[in-house]
């Protein structure tokens, strides 16, 4: 199972929230995901963009940075996360 990849309160504040974290589109809509080594552990909760260890706003992919194998592509190292 793939861990939903987590920005921290500031990294996705306001309409940051919706941003694609892979290139930053506003029109974020489907989750990013992490691999198992990528989201191992304490890992999991940390975010993705400055590293806070309290991850709590789900970070989001555009449809394009989604679309097809796209999606089970870990957002942190390439890697497959499904
Ligand atoms: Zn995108
Ligand atoms: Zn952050
Ligand atoms: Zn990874």
């Amino acid at each position: 199972m793939a861990t939903p990849a987590l920005l921290c309160s500031s990294c996705g504040f306001g309409s940051d929230e919706t941003r694609c974290v892979k290139c930053e589109s506003p029109f974020g809509k489907n989750q990013a995901k992490l691999c198992d080594s990528c989201g191992f552990g304490s890992d999991a909760e940390r975010c993705i963009k400055c590293g806070d260890p309290f991850g709590k706003v789900p970070a989001l992919l555009c449809e394009s940075c989604s679309f097809g194998s796209a999606a089970d592509d870990c957002v942190k190292c390439g890697g497959w996360a499904s």
